[in-house]
């Protein structure tokens, strides 16, 4: 039995609305999904009436984009009740800075000779989670640009012309929040990081010293084989090894739920493991 413990919905950047996400979940009999949008809990309450009414159960998540030591990092927190609480409330204000940014990407595009406006950005959004996902659709709704890939890879991406900073957590304040708000932290697609001068095995021990439960071994985009090596990095260093999709519906195209590009599989044990490190 399988389950999938990352899932985007368009509470964030995902395309599916979170209910949707939830059935298309039970229709492949996943035992369990965790729903991780970016900064926003919103999607929460609609997958899980959802899930009321079907086999599968749904668990709360969130996923942050964290700094350590000037390295950037994914984490995901799981048991992350939606309302008032340590992270919870942190989540607003990193919604505030998604805000200021898209202000000044949209600006920078707009000397770039791109004329949209934040109004094309908050219109290809039904959620409350905003970013370059969003300012993508955009761009090729205006018919500049023919999918978010091409608008990451020649505008928005990391470095790019049209790219700016936001507000982050340390990953050290992260994986504290979480804990303080009863929930547990893993790392996701651990090798989209770029460790520096430091190594991942180190990265993975130093945040495990804070409070860190698992890192992402299973995802779509690791070879089997990359899978196996980091499940094994993760027993040595005690952490879980857990795992998902990333589905973002049509935001990434070819992305299944449940299964990746076809050959993943997230076991029941790795839900399991993680609840048992619930604080
Ligand atoms: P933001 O959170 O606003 O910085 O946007 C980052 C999000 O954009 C990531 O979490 C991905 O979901 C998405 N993303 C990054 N690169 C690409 C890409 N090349 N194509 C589609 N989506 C992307
Ligand atoms: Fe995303
Ligand atoms: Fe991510
Ligand atoms: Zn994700």
């Amino acid at each position: 039995m399988a389950v999938d413990l990352h899932l985007h919905s368009s509470a964030s950047d995902g395309t599916d609305p979170p209910e949707i996400v939830v059935e298309k979940a039970a229709a492949i009999q996943l035992t369990a999904i965790a729903l991780t949008d970016h900064d926003t809990l919103s999607g929460i309450p609609a997958a899980r009436a959802a899930a009321r009414n079907l086999p599968i159960e749904l668990i709360p998540g969130v996923e942050l984009s964290v700094d350590h030591d000037g390295v950037k990092i994914h984490m995901l927190a799981y048991f992350i009740e939606p309302g008032p609480g340590p992270l919870q409330d942190r989540l607003g204000e990193l919604r505030s800075g998604r805000g200021v940014r898209n202000h000044q990407i949209v600006e920078r595009l707009n000397r770039l000779g791109y004329p949209i406006t934040i109004d094309d950005v908050l219109r290809q959004s039904s959620g409350d989670a905003v970013g370059r996902p969003h300012i993508a659709d955009a761009l090729v709704a205006a018919g500049s640009m023919s999918d978010r890939a091409q608008a990451f890879r020649e505008l928005l991406g990391d470095g790019g012309p049209a790219y700016f900073e936001r507000d982050r957590l340390t990953a050290t304040d992260a994986i504290e929040l979480a804990t303080a708000s009863g929930g547990v932290t893993s790392i996701a697609h651990p090798l989209t990081i770029n460790p520096g001068d430091s190594s991942l095995r180190r990265l993975f021990e130093d945040l495990r010293d804070v409070g860190l439960a698992g890192i992402e071994a299973y995802y779509s985009e690791h070879l089997p084989h990359i899978r196996a090596q980091l499940a094994d990095v993760a027993a040595d260093l005690g952490l879980v090894a857990t795992g998902g999709s990333d589905y973002h519906g049509t935001g990434k195209p070819d992305l299944s739920i449940g299964t990746g590009r076809g050959d993943l599989v997230v076991r029941d044990s790795s839900l399991e493991e993680l609840r048992a490190r619930r604080p």
